[in-house]
């Protein structure tokens, strides 16, 4: 089983091919063709089993089939957004989409608390298709309207019990208010508490089951 055959894109095959990997995870061959297909996810997996590429390749797959070519800002809206619970794993999903994303023309950003709004504004400025962020920051971002999420067609919660713990759960749902009805949405956690199931009911429809 290669990364061909799950049907992504050459570009992502390539820049796979040249993070060194050779075949799939097993989460990996599960993920990637049911996003591909444009279906809700709800996964169970722990880092360390190929989780990040397991969600950002089929993301990019998907985002890079209609990808505009154009450098207008204007032409780049935020199209999916990936929510983390720290700045750390923010920083890793966004070194995971840099190094996925080199041969297809979508641009990225990591957005996080703690440091000035500034530099953040500029970049978003840019036109910025993916929008890695931790819940607060992307909310100060959303109220100062330095970000709209009205065009957003995926969106990952990854490490949803983390995010319980650290009290994040009223923050995204009010994200989840902001962003359209239509769109796919895939939530990962290590562990499934009634919350996280709630949370899940909430913001997934129809959601296809993985776990590793
Ligand atoms: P993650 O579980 O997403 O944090 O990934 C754990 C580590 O495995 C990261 O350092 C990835 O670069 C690496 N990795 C992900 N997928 C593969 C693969 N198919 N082959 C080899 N290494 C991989």
């Amino acid at each position: 089983m290669s990364f061909a055959d799950l049907g992504l894109i050459p570009e992502l095959q390539k820049a796979v091919a040249e993070a060194g990997y050779t075949e799939p995870t097993p989460i990996q061959r599960q993920a990637i063709p049911i996003v591909i297909a444009g279906n809700d996810v709800l996964g169970g997996a722990q880092t360390g089993t190929g989780k990040t590429a397991g969600f950002t390749l089929p993301l990019l797959h998907r985002l890079a089939r209609h990808a505009s070519t154009s450098t207008s800002p204007a032409r780049h809206q935020t199209r999916a957004l990936i929510l983390a619970p720290t700045r750390e794993l923010a920083m890793q999903v966004f070194e995971s989409v840099k190094t996925y994303s080199k041969y297809v023309p979508l641009r990225a950003t990591c957005i996080y608390g703690g440091v000035d709004m500034n530099a953040q504004i500029q970049e978003l400025r840019r036109g910025i298709e993916i929008v890695i962020a931790t819940p607060g920051r992307l909310l100060d971002h959303v109220q100062q309207k330095t970000i709209n999420l009205s065009q957003v067609e995926m969106l990952v919660l990854d490490e949803a019990d983390r995010m319980l713990d650290m009290g994040f759960i009223p923050d995204i749902k009010r994200i989840l208010g902001l962003l359209p009805a239509s769109r796919q949405s895939l939530l990962f956690s290590a562990t499934f508490s009634d919350e996280i199931k709630k949370l899940a009911d909430q913001m997934l429809k129809n959601p296809q089951l993985i776990e590793v």
